[in-house]
């Protein structure tokens, strides 16, 4: 068996909230009770939405909280840079072995085009199904002249209809279809950033985690990310996905409760033992 790896990796787009502060606090029990380490990455690949005060701002108040990193940006460690924004050289060249591979294929579409396009309604929050405009047939390279469009996006071709299965360790047998439950999705941006997808398949394999413990939210990305490692010939970790927390009326808590936010919690007189308290709450109910 290899040493338990875990990690916890929040994007700084806002602040953190209690839903973050439960996955993280479960990530860190179960990385101290398997006696292994954790590792805190920062997942800032979008240069329009992440702002360092909101790095800063998520170790800050993870810290105060009391939930304790191995390695991390503010430590360094085996695997630096912990910081995704420095690490694209790395994903560029993991893009190309998805090309060479025959998996990944440039599109024009804009979002607009997919939405329009998209036959069905798709989940809240999730992206809609893209229709395959521009994917190319089998064992072809591009449906039109690259060079003519150097801003495009790459594309991972997914198997259609083959059913991606993995056990969770909270919920249990998972299985999504691929080409229905979601589509050929973004691995390279038109404006040169990575998708999450591609950087976090990229990182917690470079980083040796054993096991990803993160938001149910997140579950269906998992299937997404089991091809890219298959494709990539690369072990995938174990997946363990947290329920997620909801606001008085039900609402997923999002970024934007500021209200709910640790800083706002703290800022109105709560200690990290009550909130403490209050995360090993909501860990038993869920
Ligand atoms: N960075 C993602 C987020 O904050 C989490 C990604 C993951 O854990 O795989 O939502």
């Amino acid at each position: 068996m290899k040493a338990y790896r875990g990690r916890i990796a929040p994007t700084p787009t806002g602040l953190l909230h209690l839903g973050h502060a439960q996955t993280f606090w479960i990530a860190q029990h179960r990385a101290r009770q398997a006696g292994g380490k954790l590792v805190y990455r920062t997942e800032d690949l979008d240069p329009q939405r992440c702002k360092a005060e909101f790095a800063d701002a998520a170790q800050d108040d993870l810290k105060w909280l009391g939930i304790e990193w191995d390695e991390g940006p503010d430590r360094g460690g085996p695997f630096a840079p912990y910081i995704q924004s420095q690490r694209f050289d790395r994903y560029r060249s993991i893009l190309g072995q998805l090309k060479s591979a025959g998996l990944a294929y440039p599109c024009r579409c804009s979002r607009k085009d997919v939405r329009e396009a998209a036959s069905a309604p798709h989940e809240k929050g999730d992206e809609p199904l893209y229709p395959g405009t521009c994917r190319p047939p089998l064992g072809q390279a591009a449906a039109f002249d690259i060079e003519s469009a150097p801003r495009v996006n790459w594309r991972f071709r997914v198997p259609d209809g083959e059913s991606v299965a993995f056990e969770d360790g909270r919920f249990g047998s998972q299985s999504f279809l691929a080409g229905y439950d979601f589509g050929d999705f973004i691995l390279w941006r038109h404006d040169d950033v990575p998708s999450y997808q591609l950087a976090v398949v990229t990182d917690d394999h470079d980083m040796g985690i054993t096991e990803v413990v993160r938001g149910e939210d997140l579950l269906k990305c998992t299937a997404r990310q089991l091809l890219i490692y298959r494709a990539l010939g690369l072990e995938a970790p174990a997946f363990y996905h947290c329920p997620l927390v909801t606001d008085p009326d039900g609402q997923r808590l999002a970024k934007r409760h500021n209200s709910l936010s640790l800083q706002a919690m703290r800022n109105a007189g709560a200690t990290a033992k009550s909130l403490r308290a209050k995360v090993s709450e909501l860990v038993e109910s869920g």
